[in-house]
């Protein structure tokens, strides 16, 4: 292994960044963390739902807000950033 491998997150972005994607099945956008393992083909949701893969993902809420990611962004976002 190289020494030159990059660092798995950018130095601006401490935490997962999470983003918004619109479920066809629902209407709903539910937040996407990037960082999070998901399962081969789907994107899954902070509340468990399932997006495809090719789910366009947004900065801002597409359309109503899933009520459970919402809240869990809402929470996420309070907490206060541990880095120096
Ligand atoms: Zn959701």
């Amino acid at each position: 292994m190289s020494a030159a491998e990059q660092p798995p997150e950018t130095e601006h972005r401490p935490r997962g960044r999470r983003r918004w994607g619109l479920s066809p099945l629902d209407w709903r956008s539910h937040v996407i963390d990037e960082r999070r393992d998901h399962p081969i083909g789907v994107l899954k949701a902070e509340c468990g739902h399932l997006l495809m893969m090719v789910t366009t993902l947004h900065e801002a809420p597409y359309g109503k807000p899933c009520d459970a990611c919402a809240a869990h962004q809402l929470a996420s976002a309070m907490i206060p950033c541990r880095d120096q």
